[in-house]
């Protein structure tokens, strides 16, 4: 979106109180992503009085009204395009092109029309008309290749939000990686819904699309994001084998008790899951595995929840995401019963967080000593040095000093050799110190 205004001509404030235009792309996932949603939107109604606001997302798509009744004010300054027309917003630098620079009246008056045709119900939107932002707004580059989700877990109001699965195909996403690849990205995280639903002709899935990619590109490398757990073939661990796509796996398990995740609507066998993740450490040299769980779904008792811990504790995982189950209306578990009392699941919530430190230390410290590669994220000059902020492939967050007259210093958004060699000070998730490698060696820092 930036980007399309950008190329319109128009400037991207620093600072949300100078902007005239604000977009607030909200997220309908937890109650509490509403929650943050709805805190943003007043904030920049509240902070910046002369705005309009302009909110799209998932919580736009399904609850249009509860978020227009939060402009109470006497002049209509917040406009809904709802999430699956979100990508009318590229079209809207054209269309305000004529009222700019900015008259705030004849803005609302022009937003107002243009919100009024992006959601009438012959505005067709395309998913992936959005192209992955230039190398030099991100360091990394975002490829969405898939949207939608035709599964029906039972907590999930995605399906609601996004609609039904859709794939990008896969020449454009060669395209678009390719093109990413002459920018000048290092990375490339592969995104969606559910990445594990894309399909292309004659039922390919994202294992014939990582073939291609990885066979159509030079060097760029991918990252995969969350995967689901029906991902898991012998095509897929074939293709991960190729060392450009990153050690780094995010598998959406939910839960480690085969008869809360039946529950859920979702069939997987935990034990099933262990094996694929086990086929993981196989093709990858150890990889991060990290995994999303829920806790606190109706029915889930301590017996349960301690399965949930003993499948983290056998899988290893080196980060464990965990929501507190939220009950969403329209969702098929919004009805279900027993109900778990929220500070039980705020206790079983803290206990695998508690792990999830842990472990990840333990994988911290076995990567000290070895070598990796990764990308620059970021310099920032220090009194006498300068620190470089580096993603490792295997989404370590690292940090290296160079002395500030060093006859080497990284390019923000390049690839970079390092060796991990101790865990950072700071809390900071995923840290560790590094030191660099240049093509002579390691160099002094
Ligand atoms: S697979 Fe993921 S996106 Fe699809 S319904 Fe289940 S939780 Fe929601």
């Amino acid at each position: 979106m930036a980007a399309a205004f950008t190329r319109a001509g128009f400037s991207i404030a620093g600072d949300p109180r100078d902007a005239w235009l604000l977009v607030v792309n909200t997220c309908s996932v937890t109650s509490k992503a509403e929650q943050k949603g709805r805190r943003t939107i007043r904030a920049a109604l509240r902070q910046n009085p002369f705005c309009s606001v302009i909110v799209t997302g998932c919580y736009a798509e399904v609850d249009r009204a509860g978020l227009e009744a939060l402009d109470a004010g006497s002049v209509r300054r917040l406009f809904v395009v709802p999430g699956t027309r979100k990508s009318r917003i590229l079209d809207m630098p054209a269309a305000l092109a004529g009222e700019w620079p900015a008259d705030a009246v004849a803005l609302r008056a022009a937003l107002s029309r243009f919100c009024g045709g992006a959601t009438a119900a012959s505005d067709a939107a395309d998913a992936f008309r959005f192209d992955a932002p230039a190398p030099s707004m991100r360091v990394r580059t975002f490829l969405k290749i898939q949207d939608g989700c035709d599964n029906s877990c039972a907590y999930c109001l995605v399906p609601a939000a996004r609609g039904v699965a859709r794939s990008l195909p896969p020449e454009t996403a060669l395209e678009r990686l390719r093109a990413a690849e002459d920018a000048g990205a290092a990375e490339a995280v592969l995104v969606g819904v559910n990445i594990s639903r894309w399909k292309g002709a004659a039922n390919a899935g994202l294992a014939e699309l990582l073939h291609a990619l990885v066979s159509g590109t030079k060097e760029i490398r991918i990252r995969l994001s969350s995967l689901e757990p029906d991902v898991f073939t012998e095509d897929f661990f074939a293709v991960l084998q190729n060392p450009r796509i990153l050690p780094h796996f995010h598998v959406s398990v939910q839960s480690g008790s085969a008869e809360i995740l039946r529950r859920m609507g979702r069939f997987h066998e935990p034990a099933a899951i262990l094996a694929a993740i086990g086929r993981l450490r196989e093709v990858k040299d150890d990889p991060f595995m990290a995994c999303d769980m829920i806790a606190g779904f109706p029915g889930e008792t301590e017996g349960h929840f301690s399965q949930t811990y003993d499948f983290c504790a056998s899988a290893d995982f080196a980060q464990v995401h965990v929501f507190p189950f939220s009950r969403r209306r329209g969702t098929a578990a919004w009805d279900y019963k027993p109900r778990i009392p929220e500070r039980d699941a705020e206790k079983r919530v803290s206990i695998l967080k508690n792990y999830s430190v842990l472990s990840r230390k333990r994988y911290i410290e076995r990567w000290i000593g070895r070598e990796t590669g990764g990308v620059c994220m970021s310099l920032k000059a220090e009194a006498s040095a300068v620190s470089v902020e580096i993603l490792a492939d295997n989404y370590l967050r690292l940090q290296a000093r160079l002395p500030r007259d060093s006859a080497f210093l990284p390019q923000r958004g390049r690839r970079l050799a390092c060796r991990i060699t101790a865990p950072a000070e700071e809390s900071r998730v995923n840290c560790g110190a590094a030191t660099l490698f240049d093509a002579c060696g390691e160099i002094p820092g």
